[in-house]
């Protein structure tokens, strides 16, 4: 097999029997023999038989000896990529352990790029052979003179840039005038330089880089948290540890909540590094994570900016995390293998022994709370750079606001929206509620339109002409008798969605020119680049957005922000809905009055007294986290104590309910140790699963994994039943 020396090469493993993991729920690594004249070492990616299929795996160590020998079966073949180095398969074991999972199903999100280990399939290009077509045109007469270099081509680039079809380049290559060469799968690209400088860092800003530089520079496990409001340059600081990285011949991998990863973070890369990094999100095509997930293993891709799952890369030399908006809930997976990308990233770096940089404007309740224990070192940015100001922010109380019927501004919003559109100012419209509206009834019998398959109502979507269930997708075409009673024209929608505030908002300023910005509006990255380009050019007066419009895009004209509904977040049973709903409102605020211009922010509100207003009010947010640190220790809610929860679903209600209530008699009790349940879960019926839940409850000190290990191991389920257990479970739904 092929030596890469940039990896660490594992033991050479003596006998001529291993274990090889695969990567599938089953409970640990197989036996298989080695057959002679085959050399594997630990962390080896090799193809193997599985019954009567064959499957790729990784040698993971000594034989288990559970199989006799002569029964063994034996390796294939060693594929042709580097060993899993000792720390990521390490790191798959923690994971596993932490996330009560088996080894192979964290295996598999290594794995997950199929195709990565095939071999580079060579690329078809074109060149020029000299020869003259019988027939010129104009179109064959461009292509020659772009071949002319004798640089080869491949067929859409020659098209592209020759600004032809691609059947110009398949005529001229049968008239003789081109011939094929093969290239290499993907020539070297552009990498990333780091010592193009960055700007001239203000004090605390060159102070945090520092810290971080020489981190860097010293490796060794160091977990940091860079904190400052959105503009204060956090980005600047942790682009120099970047370059520190690079410099140090190491990788560097930025992790960014799905919703951030726009062409702005590319831009932005590109322009201080000379080079885009690699991206690595659910949107990457098939072919390009292939060729990432094989250059990460080698060595050649330096930089990945990715969302959670760009953690379990093969990184051959990993010397810095950054993880961005690190209280962003998104980095928690709640299905399949359940983990949390931000904690998970502080174990692969202490198993690396390499520095992690946690950022955010917002550190998470967990992370403040390391901080006060000594885990995290905390670097603050103290303020915007160049010195703007954090916004005012005002209450309305709309108990007695007097907003009209069918209406949703109050007349204290309408009439900034005026002064701020008279200024030659924008405003944005929060409201996290995606579509026309959240809830359509019938006018005569009452009958509320929900999703069949889930515990869900059908959310209008006029633009589209469609009740839609945001949970499993299901669309219909709103029907013209209700239902239920079938009456005619009856249904009325209840509650506003974007859509139906921009409705509003143009009745009310027709001369405004005005955009929604959600997930749904905006189809792929380009599409938000382009949105936010229009933004920033001021041709938008007043953007109406979700919380994709909260993060942190920089629009120097927008001066006020209106939160339509602040209580949106407030209501259900979940420990975080304070602290996430003050995170959201923050950093929607910090969207108003950048640069020169102070800010202005409106909440309107059914409760203005609530703490969560109160603090964004007065901006006392130090009171606010100490209430919510005191709440959470009181309650001996996370950080303060651990939760485990426990979903039960299947496609049989009774069974479901059976199996919730056979675990919950022998459910985990004791000292420091409680579980409540079972009940049916908020989301009872999801994409046409019944779902239980349980929640186990436990002080720091328990091993609440061994616990879950005791109590579930032993459970035998049939059919279509499922437990799932998510440890620091993030959603109770
Ligand atoms: P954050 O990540 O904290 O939101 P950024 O790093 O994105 O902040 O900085 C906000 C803006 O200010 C960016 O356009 C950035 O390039 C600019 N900026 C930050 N620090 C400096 C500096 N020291 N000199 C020049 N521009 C800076
Ligand atoms: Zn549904």
């Amino acid at each position: 097999m092929p030596q890469n020396d940039a990896t660490t090469p594992g033991r050479d493993l003596a006998a001529d029997t291993v274990s090889v993991l695969l990567p599938l729920p089953v409970p640990g690594p197989y036996d298989y023999r080695v057959p002679s004249g085959m050399d594997v070492e630990a962390g080896a990616i090799v193809r193997v038989p599985l019954g009567s299929r064959e499957i790729t795996g990784v040698v993971w160590g000594e034989p288990t000896g559970e199989v006799g020998h002569n029964r063994l079966k034996e390796i294939l073949e060693v594929r042709d990529a580097p060993p899993l180095a000792e720390a990521l398969r390490a790191f798959v074991s923690w994971v596993a352990r932490y996330t009560v999972n088996p080894e192979g199903a964290v295996l598999r999100m290594v794995l997950r790029a199929p195709g990565a280990l095939d071999p580079p399939r060579p690329r078809v290009a074109w060149r020029a052979t000299g020869e003259e077509p019988e027939r010129m045109t104009e179109a064959r007469r461009r292509v020659l003179a772009l071949l002319s270099d004798g640089m080869p081509r491949g067929q859409s680039e020659i098209a592209n840039e020759a600004g032809v079809g691609t059947g110009v380049v398949k005529g001229l290559a049968s008239a003789g005038a081109l011939q094929e060469v093969l290239l290499p799968a993907h020539g070297r690209s552009r990498q990333p330089d780091p010592e193009t400088p960055g700007p001239v860092l203000s004090g605390d800003q060159a102070a945090a880089a520092a810290e971080l530089v020489g981190a860097v520079e010293k490796g060794g496990f160091e977990a940091f948290v860079l904190e400052g409001v959105t503009g204060s340059g956090k980005t600047e600081v942790y682009f120099d540890a970047i370059a520190a990285t690079l410099r140090a011949g190491r990788q560097a991998l930025v992790l960014l909540p799905e919703i951030a990863l726009s062409a702005q973070v590319l831009d932005r890369f590109a322009e201080r590094f000379g080079a885009p990094p690699a991206m690595w999100h659910s949107d990457v095509p098939a072919r390009l994570r292939r060729a990432t997930w094989r250059g990460v293993a080698t060595g050649e891709v330096r930089v990945v900016v990715g969302a959670r799952s760009a953690l379990f890369l093969p990184y051959a030399e990993l010397g810095l995390i950054v993880v961005d908006e690190e209280h962003d809930g998104s980095f928690k997976q709640d299905d399949g293998v359940c983990y949390h990308a931000r904690d998970m990233a502080v174990v692969r770096a202490s198993l690396e022994d390499i520095p992690i940089v946690l950022s955010s404007a917002t550190p998470s309740l967990e992370t403040l709370v390391n901080i006060d224990r000594g885990r995290y070192r905390a670097l603050v940015l103290a303020s915007r750079h160049g010195g703007a100001s954090m916004p005012q922010v005002e209450a309305i109380d709309m108990t007695r606001a007097g907003t009209e019927r069918g209406r949703w501004l109050s007349p204290t919003l309408v009439a900034a929206l005026t002064e701020t559109l008279q200024a030659g100012e924008q405003s944005l419209l929060f409201l996290n509620r995606r579509g026309y509206a959240p809830l359509t009834l019938c006018r005569k019998c009452g009958h509320r339109f929900a999703c069949p398959n889930c515990t869900a109502w059908l959310v209008e979507h006029r633009h589209l002409g469609r009740l839609q269930c945001h949970h499993c997708g299901l669309s219909i075409a709103p029907p013209q008798s209700c239902p239920s009673c079938a009456a005619e024209e009856s249904l009325v929608a209840c509650g506003p969605g974007v859509e139906r505030l921009a409705e509003e908002v143009a009745a009310r300023f027709p001369e405004a020119r005005c955009e929604i910005m959600a997930s749904d509006t905006m189809l792929g990255p380009q599409a938000a680049a382009d949105l936010i380009g229009r933004v920033e050019a001021h041709e938008i007066d007043i953007l109406i957005g979700t919380q994709v419009a909260a993060k942190g895009h920089h629009f120097p004209m927008l001066t006020v922000v209106g939160v339509i509904d602040a209580d949106l977040g407030l209501d259900g049973g979940d420990p975080r809905a304070m602290e996430r709903t003050w995170q959201l409102l923050h950093q929607v605020s910090g969207r108003a009055g950048r640069a020169d211009r102070p800010g202005k922010v409106y909440l309107q509100t059914y409760e203005p007294r609530h703490p969560v207003m109160e603090a964004l009010v007065s901006g006392d947010r130090e009171r606010f986290l100490e209430r919510e640190k005191a709440e959470r220790e009181r309650a001996a809610m996370p950080p303060y104590g651990r939760l485990a929860g426990i979903v039960v679903s299947g496609a049989d209600e009774g069974e479901v309910r059976r199996l919730a209530n056979a675990l919950a008699r022998r459910a985990p009790r004791g000292d420091g140790i409680e579980t409540f349940g079972p009940a049916p879960a908020p989301l009872s019926l999801l994409r046409g699963r019944f779902r239980w839940r349980l929640l186990v409850k436990a002080r720091r000190d328990v091993n609440i994994q061994a616990v879950l290990r005791s109590w579930l191991d032993p459970v035998k389920i049939t059919g279509s039943l499922r437990i799932q257990i998510d440890v620091d479970p993030l959603s109770f739904l």
